[in-house]
């Protein structure tokens, strides 16, 4: 079965607000196997959100509509869903009683226009709001059950659970959904494409989702089958034949993200790391602490943007900088050793480059980085040509460290 949702609000048309709604929706409707094929974004305006309606309730089985149940002028839910469908709309006396009873007991007198809050579309179902005033309404228009629900995400989430979803299960064939997110690093999404197509394309089910951000990319299966032991079995086929190819480049099976997985690895040998850091100016510290229980793994961290902080503070020979530009093989290995003796971490992870948009007189191009690792055994540094903007090369800069250490961390 699928379903459709529509956000309901101008405000969520503005660059200051984004639909979470759906977010919580979907996730829910998929624990039963239910699939969102459609969502949609409408502002505050009656003709568009009837047309809407009408387009999601003629090709779904649950249309669910979220925002615009308020007592104000903007909100037009209940009168677009009627237009859509139909129907005429009633004043519920009980309703428009509870909202009374609701602002008595706050001290204040019910405003006027809350009672259109208690208009319910003829053959509704009312869902109790035992967060707010305005009821939901669950409506069931030949095929498609169309459901009212309030904007509020803490309203929404309560009528949803307490309401909607014993009502949901009842008319859905019993399915499970399974994701197995696969998260790669150090590859292109075209490279890592090309590689796995040939296995995902062989089967609609799993359904094959390749997401990229900034040298991080995920690989979402998601399989739909009739238990959850066989959409895990089949998760398991899949998900193995695309593991073999794509082999350690593979950093994550279970969603972590790439700072999280490195913490893992730190923690098994007692290592600790510290970090140097020009381009990230702090991205890569930033990134390691987000992860709670780092202070057992991670010491701190030296910013040094200027040549001068690289010397003082690192130790780097400001003639080895001269000689071979800030941005230079030399630098990073002088940076990552230079750190990993002045704080006595078992590893230190140095990262320099340029991020653009000029070159600001070094010699390297821009989108140049250089990664110096420095452990026991010695230092290590690759680099990458990068061609983007100044953003997203300090974020590719941040991952290309990270795993250079994971990959120097799983070899031992
Ligand atoms: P409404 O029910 O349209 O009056 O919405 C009330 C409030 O709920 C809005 O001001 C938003 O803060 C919030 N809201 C409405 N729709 C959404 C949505 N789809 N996702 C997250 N918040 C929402
Ligand atoms: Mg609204």
């Amino acid at each position: 079965m699928n379903a459709e949702i529509i956000a309901v609000g101008s405000e969520l048309l503005t660059p200051d607000r984004v639909d979470t709604n759906s977010l919580f929706l979907t996730e829910e409707l998929n624990k039963l196997g239910v699939e969102v094929t459609t969502k949609y974004v409408v502002g505050d305006d009656r003709e568009r959100l009837a047309y809407t309606v009408r387009t999601a309730a003629e090709r779904s089985d649950f249309t669910i509509v979220s925002g615009g149940l308020g007592p104000t002028e903007d909100d037009v839910t209940r009168e677009a869903v009627a237009m859509a469908i139909d129907r005429r709309m009633t004043l519920n006396q009980g309703i428009l009683d509870g909202i009374e009873q609701r602002f008595r007991t706050m001290g204040w007198k019910m405003p006027e226009i809350n009672r259109r809050q208690a208009l319910i579309i003829d053959g509704a179902e009312v869902l109790p709001n035992d967060r707010g005033t305005a009821p939901g309404q669950w409506i069931d228009v030949r095929h498609c059950s169309v459901l009212l629900l309030p904007g509020p995400p803490h309203e929404l989430k309560s009528m949803f659970v307490k309401q909607c979803l014993p009502r949901v299960e009842r008319r859905v064939p019993k399915m499970a959904i399974e994701t197995l997110i696969l998260r790669v690093a150090g590859m292109s999404e075209s490279d890592l494409d090309q590689t796995i197509s040939p296995v995902y394309k062989q089967y609609s089910n799993p359904v094959t989702t390749v997401l990229a951000h900034a040298g991080d990319i995920q690989v979402h299966l998601r399989a739909r089958c009739a238990t959850t032991a066989e959409a895990m079995t089949l998760l398991a086929e899949v998900g193995g034949k695309i593991d073999a190819l794509l082999g350690d480049r593979i950093y994550s099976r279970n969603g972590d993200p790439l700072e999280v997985v490195v913490g893992q690895l730190l923690k098994k040998p007692h290592a600790t790391l510290v970090v140097a850091e020009s381009i990230t100016g702090g991205m890569l510290a930033e990134r390691i602490t987000t992860v709670p229980g780092c202070s057992e793994y991670f010491l701190g961290g030296f910013i040094t943007y200027s040549r001068k902080l690289k010397n003082t503070l690192l130790g780097v020979p400001l003639e080895l900088i001269e000689q071979h530009g800030a941005v230079s093989r030399e630098t990073a290995e002088a940076m990552a050793i230079g750190a990993r003796n002045r704080s006595g971490a078992t590893h230190a992870l140095a990262i320099t480059g340029n991020a653009g948009p000029t070159t600001d007189g070094d010699t390297a191009p821009v989108g140049m980085v250089y990664v110096s690792l420095a452990d026991l055994k010695g230092v290590i540094t690759v680099h990458r040509q990068f061609s983007s903007d100044r953003e997203r090369i300090r974020q590719f800069s941040s991952q290309m460290a990270l795993d250079l250490l994971r990959k120097r961390l799983i070899a031992v």
